[in-house]
């Protein structure tokens, strides 16, 4: 039995608690049917940590973080916590975790489902197939940089300052981890900046291409601008397979990306930092939508995401790929089977709560395993 990779869990708020759930049930499944477990701890994060703790993460859960292979996180904050100073906010926590653990690449897949091709605003023969991988710089850029703030220029007139700023190392990892990802893929990466208007994308683009040139000149390498890319991405999103990109960029394509698969209770997400010199690489994997207070304590929230952010845990941070495979594909069939929650509901399937949803996760897992 594989054992000891240790394993924090932070449900959060809202609906993070629900989506969790049917994680921990494929956690069990794997135990008893891969005899692959994991030691696992689970803390409170956001606002319930808050109400308990004094704070949105507490001192001994960001050293139970730093000290556990990877962090699987569910959702923080709501409408409750919305007055709390802005250091003990729910959503600092995620901005601490983010900091603290160094996770400087966000990875952002966008895939279309099959059966979910029609719930995309995109025809369905661009994004038919659809697997693209959106990474962005996640510590640095403009929203780090300094000088920040507002400022008084006279009595009538102020100034309102953001920084872009990204040094040689900050794009050197990033542009390795884009690299070494692409080997995994389709060995094609798309660097994305604005080099024309920008001092930084000037920067940016040259590291980029001097580490391809050193490190990586087997790999197929284009540069685009990030305006280009934002259009491109809606006219014909299958030309790009990994576009690596800043934070301020990032935020906006992989949202952009994001909405081409056509639903936010299906998008998963990992932030992951360097490999230490024991060789050891955090990573923490959480789904890309809020704790969604509309519908929290329903039972109707998508799990989806959850699991496959839970899937690509399995993948970056403990070399699982059959596992993450085999996970990835019981959702492809749930789907196909017709099984939807209310959020990706459509004409003629059957809806499905949170739980019933989990357990046609299980069930597939058994299917495929001929259990
Ligand atoms: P949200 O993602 O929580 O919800 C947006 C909409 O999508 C809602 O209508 C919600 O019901 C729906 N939705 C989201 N996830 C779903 C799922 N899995 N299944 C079905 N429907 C789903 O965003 P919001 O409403 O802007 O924010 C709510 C709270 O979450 C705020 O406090 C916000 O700060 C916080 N938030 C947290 C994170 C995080 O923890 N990473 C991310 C975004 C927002």
């Amino acid at each position: 039995m594989i054992k000891n990779k240790k394993l924090l869990i932070l449900p959060g708020d809202g609906i993070g608690k629900e989506v969790i759930a049917p994680v921990l049930d494929i956690i069990d499944w794997m135990a008893k049917y891969k005899s692959i477990s994991f030691d696992i701890s689970e803390r409170l994060v956001g606002g319930e940590a808050y109400d308990a703790e004094g704070d949105s993460i507490s001192d001994k859960t960001l050293d139970e973080a730093i000290n556990s292979d990877a962090v699987l996180f569910g959702a923080v904050g709501g409408p409750k916590w919305d007055n709390v100073e802005r250091e003990k906010r729910p959503e600092a926590a995620l901005l601490k975790l983010r900091k603290e653990l160094d996770l400087f690449a966000n990875l952002r897949p966008a895939i279309v489902f099959d059966a979910l091709v029609n719930a995309s605003s995109l025809k369905k023969e661009l994004i038919l197939g659809l697997d693209i991988l959106i990474l962005r710089e996640l510590t640095s850029g403009v929203y780090f940089g300094k000088p920040r703030g507002i400022e008084s220029i006279n009595e009538n007139e102020k100034k309102a300052v953001d920084t872009q700023s990204y040094t040689t190392s900050e794009v050197q990892r990033i542009a390795r981890v884009a690299f070494d990802l692409a080997k995994k893929r389709s060995n094609k990466v798309t660097s994305v900046e604005k080099a024309n208007v920008m001092e930084t994308g000037m920067f940016w683009r040259k590291i980029v291409s001097e580490i391809h040139e050193s490190e990586y000149n087997d790999v197929n390498l284009t540069h685009m601008y990030a305006d280009n890319c934002a259009m491109q991405l809606i006219r014909e999103p299958k030309q790009f397979d990994l576009i690596v990109t800043d934070n301020l960029f990032g935020d906006i394509l992989s949202d952009c990306a994001a909405m081409l698969t056509g639903s936010l209770g299906m998008l998963p997400s990992a932030s992951i930092s360097n490999i230490d010199s024991t060789g050891k690489r955090l990573g923490m994997y959480e789904p890309v939508h809020g704790s969604a207070p509309d519908i929290a304590g329903q039972n109707k929230a998508n799990p989806l995401a959850m699991i496959m952010s839970f899937a690509m845990m399995l993948k970056y941070s403990f070399d699982m790929d059959d596992e993450s495979k085999l996970i990835e594909k019981s959702v492809q069939k749930v789907l196909a089977n017709g099984l939807r929650t209310l959020d990706i509901s459509q004409k003629e399937m059957q809806i499905v709560s949170t739980d019933e949803m989990g357990k046609a996760i299980i069930e597939q897992l058994n299917v495929l395993m001929g259990n």
